[in-house]
């Protein structure tokens, strides 16, 4: 019930993600129920959580007490003797304006102080209001009217979701005031006065106490919610990071073979995406086997990762993707590209793989490690080429670039002459 705290499903999704808050939502729920007590944020955020149902409660019960109110003044008027029912319109014309501004003040969330505040004065007012009428009318009246107030206290105690504290105020309240006007009652002994509150009083309390395990009763209803929705929560990240596991690969953080399929089905599902042609280039590292041989599976490890980070390094962030697809194979997409533009970046990151002087000692190519790279690209024409299509091509054109002496880039070429799968890209 703060007062700027509007109640939405984001506060519990925030409060969901807050290591403090399930640690308290852990050790409250270890207890016994009875003993669940909340305090602090989580008390904040159940008040937050029940505020406008309990809202709504409270001002429907008080315009039905007005209206309550309003009915009973209009029969006295028309059964009662003329001065006695006169004599009552004043003091229960304290009731319409009090529940007015009441459900005002509770109509949005405030400050718990003012809220308790106008709760407890409104309770108090409409308490009195009820035994001055009694009071006044004299007779009959006085005692009914107070049995009428502690009744009209016990409806409030049962459905308004509010702190205990208020609750017993209240109840204090109204006890306080039936005290009181029993003891000014010309018809009753001071003693009997006494008896008939302390009597009362019994019956006021075991509502209250009702009320505070019903209250208990929901909060433990909440704190099950929080956790559930920390759980869901749990889940759902576990989920995520088991999906991410299962399509990148471990070694390079690239994506794997897996993935890339994946991203390939999807932009080929949706056509706008590759609508401006795309290109893929199939990289494979030249005489990897004799640099493992050479110089250890570790060494070979490590250069695969190098290699990974410069074949992203020199391809678009945000447009292009690149996947581990074997063991020193590695796949690119190029979205959007012209055939000059996807050689440049074949040509590119072959050029970058050679010029970091990684070494390959065994390689019969160089003593460096160099990287042969299979383009193919389908323009915006030809939008009926599925993916399968285009990485054979690439494939076509690694193998040829491979039997041409390695290291070096071949686009595949649909038109190209008899015989050949393919053309030297420069
Ligand atoms: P080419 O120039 O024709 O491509 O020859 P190559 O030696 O690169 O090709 P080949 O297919 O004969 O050998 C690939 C090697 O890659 C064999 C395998 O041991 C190695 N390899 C595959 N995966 C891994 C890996 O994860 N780590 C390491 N260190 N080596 C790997
Ligand atoms: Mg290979
Ligand atoms: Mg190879």
């Amino acid at each position: 019930m703060q007062g700027t705290a509007i109640v939405t499903d984001r506060v519990h999704i925030d409060a969901v993600d807050d290591p403090e808050i399930t640690a308290q939502v852990e050790a409250l729920l270890s207890r016994r129920t009875r003993d669940i007590r909340l305090v602090g944020r989580i008390n904040t955020l159940f008040r937050e959580r029940v505020w406008s149902q309990t809202a709504k409660t409270i001002r429907a019960w008080m315009i039905w007490v007005a209206f309550l109110d309003v009915l009973t003044l209009a029969l006295y008027m028309l059964l009662l003797p003329r001065p006695v029912a006169l004599s009552m319109l004043l003091p229960g014309a304290i009731i319409p304006p009090v529940v007015i501004a009441v459900v005002l003040i509770w109509r949005k969330p405030r400050a718990p102080w003012l809220q308790g505040a106008t709760l407890i004065a409104g309770m108090f007012l409409i308490l009195l209001s009820v035994a001055l009428v009694g009071a006044t009318a004299g007779g009959e009246f006085y005692e009914r009217h107070l049995n009428i107030m502690l009744f009209v206290t016990i409806t409030a105690t049962i459905i308004f979701s509010i702190p205990l504290a208020w609750t017993v105020t209240i109840s204090a309240l109204a006890l306080g005031l039936y005290l009181a006007f029993q003891l000014q009652n010309p018809e009753l002994a001071i003693g009997s006065a006494v008896a008939a509150t302390l009597f009362f009083a019994s019956g006021v309390f075991a509502t209250v106490a009702a009320r505070r395990t019903m209250t208990i009763l929901a909060q433990k209803t909440f704190l099950l919610e929080l956790r559930d929705r920390h759980r869901v929560a749990e889940l759902a990240a576990a989920n995520d990071q088991l999906k991410l596991l299962a399509r990148t690969d471990p070694l390079t953080g690239l994506a794997n073979r897996r993935w890339m399929t994946e991203t390939l089905d999807q932009l080929w599902s949706g056509r706008k995406k590759i609508r401006g042609g795309a290109a893929m280039l199939m990289c494979d590292i030249d005489e990897f086997k004799m640099l493992n041989d050479r110089l250890g599976h570790g060494e070979g490890d490590r250069c695969l990762v190098k290699v990974a980070g410069i074949i992203q390094a020199n391809v678009r962030y945000d447009r292009d993707h690149v996947a581990r697809y074997g063991g020193e194979e590695f796949l690119v997409l190029l979205p959007g590209v012209s055939e000059q533009e996807a050689v440049a970046a074949a040509e590119r990151i072959r050029e970058s793989v050679e010029a970091a002087a990684l070494p390959n000692p065994a390689s019969r190519v160089s003593p460096h490690v160099t990287m042969s790279i299979g383009v193919a690209v389908q323009s915006p024409a030809e939008v009926d080429a599925s993916p399968e299509q285009l990485q054979r091509q690439a494939d076509a054109a690694l193998y040829l670039a491979k039997q041409a002496g390695r290291n070096r880039v071949l686009l595949h070429k649909l038109e190209s002459s008899a015989g050949k799968n393919g053309r030297w890209a420069n």
